[in-house]
């Protein structure tokens, strides 16, 4: 364990804002969590649990404590001649978790290459891409209840995974530290290429690790670099709207977009929204809407977050004016 105060941001989080935290604790192991909280019960209620910062926007300096998992290892629980089940420590880099199941040929997860962040915030949203969410291969998610301080084990079905979404997003938030994943994966499976980028690769030549090439190689064409431009990837969800409002949508803009996600729910594409409230390639010298694709805000040179919060702001109120419909961030914001 170690403990850190006074502690600036900067390399914690994409957008690279620049704030401090009071105090940052990283764990080695559950154990030194629980030993911790026995120790700091009135500290409880101020802490922020952080991972990689991928997905996370500081609009001021966090007055707490931030707990931070560096939790590592990847042990097998189970196999056989189809699948193998892997308990990964939540401090685990999420992309290096993928790139040794592909260089180990367990099948599942390779669409989700080159997402950022850590293996402990991907089921927070249920991170998906191209096609594939997490929560078609979480078995198990493990940690300590901050509130009470016991180890406590959610099955898949307890996560209530949904788009983007899950119960540690909502109910749980910062009351749940996860400490490890099980994840099952398969000897075999096929691939799963139903995303219109993916669809023209040759089926009879490709193996998992051709696709996480290709995928690398699409999201680097398609995304900044928080390295180069601070940013944390879409900023909001795809809106889910009725048949009703879809109708009345459709009658006032032609051109209008979305695609069917189950009976009489519609989704929509936030970048088209955005794009058509006029805001791609939005740049103010400081913060800006990354001119290649309209839901990804990106940081130019702005050292205070609250830029990029009160530009999803003017960028939210636009959207509500022009189509009718409320964004809902992605982002964590703080
Ligand atoms: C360029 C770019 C592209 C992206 N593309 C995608 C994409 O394709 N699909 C997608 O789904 N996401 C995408 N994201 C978002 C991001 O990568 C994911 O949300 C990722 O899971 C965040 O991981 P993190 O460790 O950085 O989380 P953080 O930002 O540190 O935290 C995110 C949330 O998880 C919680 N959390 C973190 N660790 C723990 C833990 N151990 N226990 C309990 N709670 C925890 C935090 O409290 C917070 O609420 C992208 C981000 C960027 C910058």
């Amino acid at each position: 364990m170690t403990e850190e105060k006074n502690i600036s941001l900067e390399k914690m989080n994409s957008f690279r804002v620049i704030h401090m935290a009071k105090k940052l604790i990283s764990f080695e192991s559950k154990d030194e969590v629980i030993s911790y909280l026995k120790n700091n019960k009135s500290e409880i209620d101020d802490i922020l649990i952080l991972g990689e910062g991928s997905n996370t926007l500081f609009t001021k300096d966090y007055n707490g404590i931030i707990f931070q998992s560096n939790i590592k290892g990847i042990e097998i629980i189970k196999e056989d001649n189809e699948s193998i089940t892997l308990k990964v420590g939540s401090g685990e880099n999420w992309d290096d978790f993928v790139d040794f199941c592909v260089n180990s040929e367990y099948y599942g997860i390779e669409n989700l290459s080159l997402i950022p962040g850590s293996v402990g915030a991907a089921p927070i949203q249920n991170i998906g891409a191209y096609g594939v969410e997490i929560n078609d291969y979480v078995v198990r998610v493990s940690g300590v209840d901050l509130s009470t301080n016991t180890l406590v084990e959610f099955s898949n079905k307890d996560c209530e995974f949904s788009y983007r979404d899950s119960v540690f997003k909502k109910k749980l938030r910062n009351k749940f530290f996860i400490t490890s994943v099980e994840f099952k994966l398969y000897k075999k499976l096929p691939f799963n290429l139903s995303y219109s980028d993916l669809e023209k690769l040759n089926t009879s030549e490709l193996t998992i690790s051709k696709l996480r090439e290709e995928i690398i190689k699409i999201r680097t064409r398609k995304l900044p670099d928080p390295k180069s431009k601070g940013n944390a990837g879409s900023f909001f969800k795809n809106p889910e709207i009725d048949e009703n409002k879809l109708k009345n949508l459709i009658s006032r803009h032609k051109d209008f977009k979305y695609f069917k996600i189950k009976d009489k729910k519609y989704k929509v594409p936030a970048a088209w929204l955005i794009e058509k409230s006029g805001w791609k390639g939005y740049n103010d010298g400081f913060v800006g809407v990354f001119e290649h694709h309209a839901l990804v805000l990106v940081n130019h040179k702005s050292e205070d977050g609250n830029d990029i919060h009160i530009l999803s702001k003017s960028i939210k109120d636009d959207v509500r004016k022009k189509f009718d419909i409320i964004l809902e961030e992605e982002v964590n914001i703080i």
